[in-house]
């Protein structure tokens, strides 16, 4: 079953993981919006890594 792994390069932590099969390439972006707004807002790097 395929993952993605939202990762911070900045806070170099792991923000979340989300099964691939249940969020579309639009719905993972609207998630991250909402969850990452913060790390966004401070110019952070965020990744999404495949598992
Ligand atoms: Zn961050």
């Amino acid at each position: 079953m395929p993952h993605r792994e939202i990762y911070c390069n900045n806070c170099k932590k792991t923000l979340g993981m989300y099964n691939a099969k249940y969020f579309s390439e639009n719905g993972l972006g609207e998630l991250l919006n909402n969850l990452d707004s913060m790390h966004i807002k401070r110019g952070h790097a965020i990744e999404i890594r495949m598992k």
